[in-house]
C-alpha cells in the first residue's frame, strides 16, 4: 500500500478507490505538541475499536461522517477528506486548558455547553481562535462554521447520553471536520476517542483519557481497555 501521509498516532495509505483511505493506528501516545512521547504497546487496537464503536452509534445517529468500516483491529477505511484546520473543542465540564486560561477549578459543571475553535497549525501550538479569525484566514465559510457548529452540538447531546448510560462523564472532547473529496459535502472525520476526549468515571472521577498519559496518572492501555470493556454494552 502506498502511504500518504503519517502523523503522531496514524498512518494513512491510499486505496484502489481515490475516494477511500485506510487508515492504521499506531501505538505511539504524544503530548504537549509532541514533547512528551511513548510507544504503548496495544494503544493503536484500543484508539481503533474505540473509535470505529463511536463513529458507528454517530452513524447510526444520522451525523454525517468519514468512517467507511472497520478492518481489523488496528485498520480501518474511511472516505477521503480534505480537512479543515480548526480543531473544534466541546466543553461540559471545567479541565485542562479552559481552566488554567480562565484561572478556574477543574471539575465544575458548565450551565451550558461551551463550543471553542483552533487554528490547527502545531508550528503555532494551535492557538484558540474565533468566528471573526476563520473569515479572516479563510479557514471555513460561514456556513460550514454554522454547520460545524450545530454537528458539533449533537455529537456532544448523543456522546453525552452514550457515555452517561456507562457511568461516564463526557468531561470535553476535540473535533474535526473534513469536505469529501468526492463531492465537497461536509462531514466529521479523524478519530473520537479517549486520545481525544476527556472522560471521567461519573462515581470516582476516574479518568479514561489520554491525561493518564500527560499527567503520568497510571497505564494508558490498561486504562482505555476498561473504557472499551464499558463501551462494548453500548447498542
Ligand atoms: P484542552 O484545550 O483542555 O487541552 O483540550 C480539550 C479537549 O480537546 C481534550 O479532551 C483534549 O483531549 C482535546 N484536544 C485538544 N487539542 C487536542 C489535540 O491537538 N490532540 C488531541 N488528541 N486532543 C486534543
Amino acid at each position: 500500500m502506498q502511504l500518504l501521509y503519517e502523523g503522531k498516532a496514524k498512518k494513512i495509505f491510499l486505496t484502489d478507490d481515490p475516494d477511500i483511505l485506510h487508515v492504521q493506528y499506531k501505538d505511539h501516545a504524544t503530548a504537549f505538541n509532541g514533547e512528551k512521547f511513548a510507544v504503548l504497546p496495544g494503544k493503536g487496537r484500543l484508539n481503533n475499536l474505540i473509535s470505529s464503536k463511536i463513529f458507528e452509534v454517530l452513524s447510526e445517529k444520522n451525523v454525517t461522517n468519514h468512517f467507511v468500516k472497520s478492518l481489523s483491529e488496528t485498520e480501518q477505511l474511511v472516505k477521503a477528506v480534505d480537512i479543515i484546520p480548526i480543531e473544534v473543542v466541546v466543553r461540559n465540564v471545567t479541565a485542562g486548558s479552559l481552566a488554567k486560561r480562565l484561572g478556574l477549578e477543574e471539575g465544575e459543571t458548565l450551565k451550558s455547553p461551551i463550543i471553542e475553535f483552533y487554528y490547527k497549525n502545531d508550528e503555532l501550538g494551535d492557538p484558540l481562535i474565533n468566528d471573526d479569525h476563520i473569515a479572516m484566514m479563510e479557514l471555513a465559510t460561514s456556513r460550514q462554521l454554522n454547520a460545524i457548529r450545530l454537528a458539533a452540538q449533537e455529537v456532544n447531546t448523543i456522546l453525552t447520553r452514550v457515555f452517561d448510560d456507562i457511568g461516564i462523564m463526557l468531561v470535553d472532547f476535540k473535533l474535526e471536520f473534513g469536505t469529501l473529496k468526492s463531492n465537497g459535502e461536509l462531514v466529521l472525520a479523524d478519530e473520537v476517542s479517549p486520545d481525544t476526549c476527556r472522560l471521567w468515571d461519573k462515581e470516582t472521577r476516574e479518568k479514561f483519557d489520554k491525561d493518564v498519559f500527560r499527567r503520568d496518572l497510571g497505564d494508558l492501555p490498561e486504562v482505555y481497555e476498561k473504557l472499551l470493556r464499558r463501551l462494548e454494552g453500548v447498542k
